[in-house]
């Protein structure tokens, strides 16, 4: 079951499809796939977590590529808004993460790690929502935080 729920290592396979599907929005999007954009965006899909502009511009530069902080953070920019990447704002920042469809999150208490998850809500908890509310809810995102057992 927890297997099902836990998406935070993306499998090779998945981290093939799910980059090409990337590729395939920002040209849907009108983005041009620039190699800058390209290479942000497979740090992303390989690392599979969530990280700062910061964080990518460094492993870029651990990569010997040469692309200025302003650059990247641009670029992380333009494919949030265009509905390629998440972002998520943390009172120490934004963190961007791989995946644009709605998910949940489970923020780990002890070391500040973001997990992704797919969580479903009992269909009958939705209506009572709904009911009680007055919406027709067309998705949610859950914020969990925990601490290791
Ligand atoms: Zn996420």
């Amino acid at each position: 079951m927890t297997e099902t729920l836990l998406a935070t290592a993306v499998r090779p396979s998945a981290f093939k499809a799910g980059l090409e599907e990337a590729f395939r929005l920002c040209r849907q999007q009108g983005l041009r796939l620039s190699q800058q954009r390209k290479l942000v965006l497979e740090i992303l899909w390989r690392s599979g977590d969530h990280l700062s502009a910061r964080d990518i511009f460094e492993q870029l530069n651990a990569d010997g590529r040469r692309i200025g902080h302003t650059s990247v953070y641009q670029n992380l920019e333009s494919l949030h808004s265009h509905g390629v990447i998440e972002c998520l704002e943390k009172a120490t920042g934004r963190l961007y993460g791989h995946r644009a469809d709605p998910h949940s999150h489970i923020t780990c208490l002890a070391s500040g790690t973001i997990q992704d998850l797919d969580i479903q809500l009992p269909a009958e908890l939705l209506e009572q929502i709904e009911a009680s509310t007055g919406y027709k809810i067309e998705s949610y995102r859950l914020h969990l935080q925990g601490r290791p057992r």
